[in-house]
């Protein structure tokens, strides 16, 4: 079953069980609207995992 995620604009990582037709929620932290994340992917995406992959592997 497939989860849903959502960040807000503080960084605040938001998971769903249940599934919700609404693409924006309110951070029960910081009470921002929080948008839907796609996936695991998109995240890794956003803190640069590929690029570290590609680049950092060819220097020492
Ligand atoms: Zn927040």
């Amino acid at each position: 079953m497939p989860f849903y995620e959502y960040e807000c604009p503080n960084g605040h990582i938001l998971e769903k069980l249940e599934r919700t037709d609404s693409y924006e929620i309110e951070c029960p932290e910081c009470h921002e609207k929080a948008h839907k994340i796609i996936s695991v992917c998109t995240f890794k995406l956003k803190g640069g995992g590929w690029y570290a992959d590609g680049y950092a592997s060819k220097k020492s």
